[in-house]
């Protein structure tokens, strides 16, 4: 059977809520670039379970566009029962706890994103006393961002160098 019918709530057994450690890799993903795979993939190295939750702005994201990248997130990770993919709308800390996440994973590119995410792990581990954990970019990846992939669609150059392969 396809892991694209995988749930978040998975009994302990196969691990995610109430099974083995699980973190929330909470973002935007728009797109999924090399970078977050490879924040992804460390984040097995120290959890049972990566749970990929894709924040969703209902005001702003269609529901077909959402459906879309959810879709490709998911294709790019169904062979790994360790890892799953959910769209969210409500805050990241709700979201953890719905997953049964033991921390929050985000990366750092910069000391831009090292302030940005410091306040909102503040406020993260405020709210739920849920830790996040942050780990630094890999040299090659540190000028990924979804944002410039965006700037180089619109002007309608070929990104698929920055796009984890499936
Ligand atoms: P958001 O929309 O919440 O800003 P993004 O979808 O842009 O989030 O990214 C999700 C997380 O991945 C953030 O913690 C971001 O800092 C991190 N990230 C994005 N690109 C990279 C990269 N190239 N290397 C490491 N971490 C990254």
């Amino acid at each position: 059977m396809s892991n694209k019918s995988k749930s978040i709530y998975s009994p302990p057994s196969e691990g995610g809520a109430g099974g083995g450690s699980c973190a929330l890799f909470p973002g935007s993903f728009d797109p999924f670039t090399v970078g977050h795979a490879n924040i992804v993939e460390r984040g097995l190295k120290m959890f049972d379970k990566v749970v990929i939750g894709i924040g969703v702005n209902v005001l702003k994201t269609p529901q077909s566009e959402m459906e879309h990248r959810l879709a490709d997130i998911r294709a790019l990770y169904e062979d790994n029962p360790h890892v799953c993919v959910e769209a969210y709308t409500d805050l990241t800390v709700d979201m953890a706890r719905r997953v049964g996440a033991t921390h929050i994973l985000r990366g750092l590119r910069s000391v831009h994103d090292f302030e940005y995410e410091r306040d909102i792990a503040a406020m993260n581990k405020r709210l739920s006393g849920i830790d996040t954990v942050l780990l630094f970019t890999e040299p090659e990846y540190q000028c990924v961002s979804s944002s410039a992939l965006r700037e180089l669609i619109r002007y309608g150059k070929d990104i698929s160098a920055f796009l984890p392969k499936s």
